[in-house]
């Protein structure tokens, strides 16, 4: 079975710190890869663009950040949008705007459901990250993105469908817009941290009228009689439960100290929300 190339980003591993997005610049401001890709602009391409997202309110409140950029999907609107074959999937999976074929195809810019084409004004051509295919074809291994990634939040991987398949499960992967069916080969690792939301709170322990930071209560999450997520108070009493859907109306949460006292409250989830302070 043939090998293709694959992206993985682990959102928990992104620093937000823009590497990936100047190497790629570096490599393609200014320069020709005929075949390939024509020069970037200097100013207006993000052809791997930062996303970020803030969640909660102080004083348990998250940020974390992500790049985007084309998904060199299997079932590619770019490619429909394109005429004459000016947009193709090689057969290693990567996707390519023909430099010479797409000239004056802006159709094909609005065509991406993810918004990772850019026109470029001065050689009326659509454009975008390339996964260093120019590179690969002469043996590298890794895309320059993947290289100056400190944290290594990001992984390029060759291998076949089914094993990608395989790994997808195994390391509960998540692609961007799976509605729209695009079958991307870019897919996300902890993805829940920029699209899901959490709840959390404080516990505390009051002795002759003094509050102290509860540890070790158990906090349950249930929605329509059903537990969707729990967490144990840390050294500080606080809690989080994550990965719940934004805005999926009432949930119970019961709170339940090591000595087994408890106490029940409604909670309404809109947004990631801090709960406030309780006292068990
Ligand atoms: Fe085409 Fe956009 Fe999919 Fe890339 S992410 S293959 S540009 S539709």
């Amino acid at each position: 079975m043939s090998k293709k190339w694959n992206m993985i980003v682990d959102v928990a591993k992104c620093e937000n710190c823009h590497n990936c997005f100047l190497v790629t610049k570096d490599e393609h401001v200014s320069n020709d890869f005929p075949g390939y890709s024509a020069p970037q602009p200097l100013h207006g391409h993000e052809w791997i663009a930062m996303r970020r997202h803030e969640r909660g309110q102080a004083p348990i409140v998250d940020a974390h950040s992500m790049p985007v950029m084309c998904n060199q999907c299997d079932d590619a609107p770019c490619i429909r949008a394109g005429k004459d074959g000016a947009v193709y999937q090689r057969d290693d999976g990567i996707v390519i705007i023909d430099p010479v074929k797409a000239k004056g195809q802006k159709q094909i810019v609005n065509s991406c459901p993810y918004k990772v084409i850019y026109w470029n004004d001065e050689l009326d051509l659509p454009q975008k990250w390339i996964f260093d295919a120019h590179l690969m074809d002469a043996g590298w291994t890794r895309t320059r993105a993947e290289q100056v990634c400190a944290t290594g939040a990001l992984r390029s991987l060759k291998v076949s469908d089914e094993e990608m398949r395989e790994i997808a499960t195994a390391e509960k992967l998540d692609v961007l817009l799976p509605e729209r069916k695009t079958k991307p080969r870019v897919y996300y690792k902890n993805l829940h941290l920029m699209h899901k939301a959490f709840v959390g709170g404080t516990l505390v322990r009051v002795t002759d009228g003094v509050e102290d930071c509860q540890s070790g209560v158990s906090a349950e999450l249930s929605h329509n009689g059903k537990v969707v997520g729990a967490a144990i108070t840390d050294h500080f009493g606080e809690f989080k439960i994550d990965g719940l859907e934004p805005e999926s109306g009432s949930y119970v949460l019961t709170l339940t100290a090591p000595g087994g006292k408890s106490s029940t409250h409604p909670v309404h989830l809109g947004i990631s929300q801090y709960l406030g302070v309780f006292a068990l």
